[in-house]
């Protein structure tokens, strides 16, 4: 089974989309490291990734479950404290999923001036130290920004690049009352869907690739 380890709802950003981290009690942990390790002990094939707010804020507890717990790994992150990670630890994962929004200039605009180099000279960095699993560009999609383009920037990035790119919608379309412009947004969006599908599907009748 799959479980989130929200290690603190702390953040070190205040993206624009999220106002940094959550506000909503509790914040830290409520158990210790010995009854997540004989929770976790009835499960034959766990997975433990790790989630916040900000995880490696907790780099510390992080640290103390891994080597407490045998588990396949995951972490989700800004990716600005990736530095941070011994390279033992970095060993460890199985995945690592990075928040990068896409390009630099919608990267920088909605999470913070400077992110998206941080992020980039950081997943970098974890290659060169050793981690060997699967990078996963994790990406918000606010509105009025272009996933086709911001997908496919990601996507061409090389040494290192991402090996997969992850996407939400940086809000509740459904839910929120129809706002002035929201109808032709998603009209753009699914165009934009439909060409990533496209550009998809030709590659692997290219490549032979699937
Ligand atoms: S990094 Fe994640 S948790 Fe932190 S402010 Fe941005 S969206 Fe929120």
């Amino acid at each position: 089974m799959h479980y989130h380890i929200i290690l603190t709802k702390e953040c070190n950003l205040e993206c624009a989309y999220c106002g940094g981290g959550s506000d909503s009690e509790p914040k830290e942990m409520q158990y210790g490291i010995p009854d997540l390790k004989q929770f976790i002990s009835q499960d034959d094939d766990p997975v433990l990734e790790f989630y916040g707010g900000e995880p490696l804020l907790r780099i510390g507890a992080m640290e103390q479950i891994m080597d407490e717990i045998p588990a396949r790994y995951v972490i989700q992150t800004n990716g600005l404290f990736l530095d941070k990670i011994k390279p033992e630890y970095l060993r460890k994962f199985h995945s690592t999923l990075v928040s990068i929004d896409g390009t630099k200039e919608i990267t920088d605009m909605y999470r913070s001036s400077g992110v998206y180099d941080r992020v980039l000279n950081n997943i970098k960095l974890i290659r060169e130290r050793g981690f060997r699993g699967d990078l996963v560009a994790r990406m918000t999609v606010p509105r009025d920004t272009g996933i086709y383009e911001n997908v496919c920037h990601l996507l061409s990035l090389k040494d290192p690049g991402f090996n997969h790119v992850h996407w939400q919608l940086g809000f509740e379309m459904f839910w929120e009352d129809a706002e002035p412009g929201l109808e032709t947004w998603i009209d753009e969006y699914n165009s934009g869907i439909t060409s990533l599908v496209k550009w998809w599907v030709s590659g692997m009748k290219r490549t032979g690739k699937v």
